[in-house]
């Protein structure tokens, strides 16, 4: 029976790379997409770029900052397909400003959206797997957890904490075969890194060892090996994927 993976906030960027990665791969596609007009606008596209690999491939709507409501996906994808085997927690927000200047509810968003997010998704797919005594979980980081970033307070909190939820979900969920790991991206070309100043992009450049920026396949290929076969070994790791950003 063909396994299914669930990618949250897979409607474009990493998450949409990551579905089609995986698709292609072989997995049942389960795209979540926050609300209707982002499965319209956004999901349905990549739904039918699943399928054109020959898979199936459904959106499921949710906002994963929301605890019934990651709980209600859960129990459809599964419902739908017969079996959830891979969960990457994907979804992911920016609310940037200096510490001094953030609102209370700026802070509070980005922790709910990025980081209790991960707990919702691990908590209800990880039951399902710890039934089928196997499974694989991804969490996608970033290298601002690691070393801080001016300006994101909260979202360097948020993806921190994503390590370290990462760890203690990898010794809980060990022993019934599950592996759970992280990749830090380090600066990908997407939506979410298009808006910034290209005067910090620039400045950024000149960091990376590999002299390019990452390309939203590059964090898909490092997904799909951990949740394949030859990462059956692999647990409670962070993988930085930064082009040397971050050594
Ligand atoms: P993006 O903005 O293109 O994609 C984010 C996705 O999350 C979108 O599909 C959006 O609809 C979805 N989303 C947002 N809030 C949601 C919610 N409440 N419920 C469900 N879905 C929600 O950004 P991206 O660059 O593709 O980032 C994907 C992930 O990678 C994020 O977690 C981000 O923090 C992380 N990351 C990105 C970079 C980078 O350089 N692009 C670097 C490090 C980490």
């Amino acid at each position: 029976m063909a396994k299914t993976a669930l990618i949250t906030g897979a409607s474009r960027g990493i998450g949409a790379a990551i579905a089609l990665r995986l698709a292609q791969d072989g997995f049942q596609i389960a795209i979540n997409c926050l609300d209707e007009k982002n499965r319209d606008e956004q999901g349905l596209a990549v739904r039918e770029e699943c399928q054109k690999k020959g898979v199936s491939a459904e959106c499921f709507i949710a906002d994963v900052s929301s605890h019934e409501q990651c709980k209600g996906m859960v129990e459809q994808v599964k419902e739908h397909f017969g079996s959830l085997d891979v969960l990457i927690n994907n979804a992911g927000i920016t609310a940037d400003g200096l510490m001094v200047r953030m609102k209370e509810e700026q802070y509070d968003k980005v922790i709910a959206v990025n980081q209790k997010s991960v707990f919702n998704m691990m908590k209800f797919a990880g039951a399902v797997m710890m039934r089928q005594r196997q499974g694989r979980i991804v969490n996608i980081s970033s290298v601002a957890g690691v070393y801080g970033n001016a300006g994101q307070i909260n979202y360097s909190a948020s993806k921190a904490a994503i390590i370290g939820m990462t760890k203690t979900a990898a010794k809980e969920l060990g022993p019934r075969g599950i592996t759970v790991n992280a990749i830090a991206p380090g600066f990908i070309k997407s939506d979410m890194t298009d808006v910034l100043p290209e005067e910090l992009k620039q400045k950024i450049l000149t960091q990376i060892p590999l002299g390019i920026f990452g390309e939203i396949e590059d964090i898909a290929n490092t997904a799909a090996f951990l949740c394949s076969e030859s990462a059956r070994y692999i647990t409670g790791q962070v993988l930085v994927v930064s082009g040397g950003l971050m050594m």
